[in-house]
């Protein structure tokens, strides 16, 4: 049995006739648009945003295609890639039928838009050295595993999954693939990108949120296959991404060499931040990333949590996440930051407490 795109596809969204919006049926030119009920004497702000966006992003897309090799119609954007992962549960995962497979330590998304979509999670875990076994994960899915996510770099471990295991997953997997790049810009790991041509079952998220510096916009995406994209535009909400972030993304694209530089930057740090981190006597494990985050192994997690909270810092706790036992996991900031960081740390072991 090979992969078959349309017996996998909920037969509700199947049959869905998608809601056509103004902006979507006249494509053309005109003066007048007198077609959305949109206020026509603008906005009650310096810039004007009194139109609907364009709900298919072509402009966007077409830069981006650009950049990744494919073609526009190869590309999804959306409101973060929280929406792209909740979208491939809404045209793939019928609710209480139909499962998918994760493999923790990951990403906590997966799980929650799970459980909103009400299809249950399988788990087939890391192995201790957070890498993926390929093997387990093929007997974990089952007949009605609709959607395996792979995430790498792996957040929070940091680590890259072995290329060879994911496409050990690819070629073996009948269902959907989704490998989570968003942290792709922070390691010298090539993107699976351009096996979207070879795998029709791929799917690629990448960010806007990460190495672009522009979380708060919420613009992620999605690469995948042409008929799997057709999929996530069928069912998305129509102009689910606004002017003002498409027009900032555009502005973005314009400036990768800064964008370069910052992920230089960062990569930078985060060695000089790991290093000084395994000098400290409570850390007895800074992990190897390829991320913008290091998970460390502290004596007391939950002590050491607290204690940087009392002096402004706040990292993530880990330390209840099963293979991240005792870890919290840092963001690797400004080099002003991370030396706060290191210095509260050095108070630490210094306080009666410890
Ligand atoms: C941060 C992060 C994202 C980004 O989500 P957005 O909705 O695009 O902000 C996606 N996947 C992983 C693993 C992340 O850590």
């Amino acid at each position: 049995m090979g992969f078959d795109l349309d017996s996998l596809v909920r037969e509700n969204v199947r049959r869905l006739v998608p809601y056509s919006s103004a902006r979507g049926e006249f494509a053309g030119t005109a003066q007048i648009f007198l077609d959305a009920n949109e206020n026509s004497l603008g906005s009650p702000i310096a810039e004007d945003y009194s139109r609907y966006p364009d709900p298919m992003q072509a402009a966007v897309k077409e830069k981006i295609a650009e950049i990744n090799g494919v073609r526009p119609q190869d590309v999804f954007v959306g409101n973060g890639s929280d929406e792209a992962i909740d979208l491939l549960f809404r045209i793939f995962c019928r609710p209480q039928i139909d499962n998918v497979l994760i493999c923790p330590p990951t990403y906590g998304m997966y799980e929650v838009a799970a459980g909103l979509n009400d299809v249950a999670v399988r788990r087939v875990n890391l192995t201790s050295e957070f890498e993926l076994d390929p093997d387990a994960v093929q007997r974990g899915a089952g007949e009605n595993t609709k959607l395996i996510f792979l995430c790498s770099p792996n957040n929070p471990t940091g680590n890259s999954i072995d290329r060879e295991s994911v496409l050990g997953v690819l070629n073996t997997f009948q269902g959907i693939a989704v490998v989570d790049e968003a942290y792709i810009h922070f390691c010298d790991e090539s993107s699976l990108i351009p096996e979207i041509k070879s795998y029709p079952n791929l799917v690629v998220l990448q960010t806007f949120s990460k190495a672009w510096g522009l979380a708060g916009l919420r613009v992620g995406l999605a690469f995948a296959n042409e008929a799997v994209i057709e999929l996530f535009n069928k069912v998305k909400p129509p102009y689910n991404v606004s002017q003002v972030a498409q027009k900032q993304i555009l502005a973005a694209l314009e400036n990768r060499d800064q964008v370069d530089l910052g992920i230089a930057n960062i990569v930078k740090e985060r060695k000089t931040l790991s290093d000084r981190l395994s000098r400290i006597a409570c850390v007895k494990q800074v992990y190897p990333s390829d991320a913008n985050f290091l998970l460390v192994k502290v004596v007391d997690a939950n002590d050491v949590y607290r204690f940087l909270l009392d002096e402004w810092i706040v990292v993530r706790n880990r330390s209840t996440i099963e293979l991240c036992e005792g870890c919290l996991r840092v963001t690797v900031g400004t080099p002003h930051e991370n030396k706060a960081l290191i210095r509260a740390l050095e108070k630490y072991e210094k306080s009666p407490i410890y």
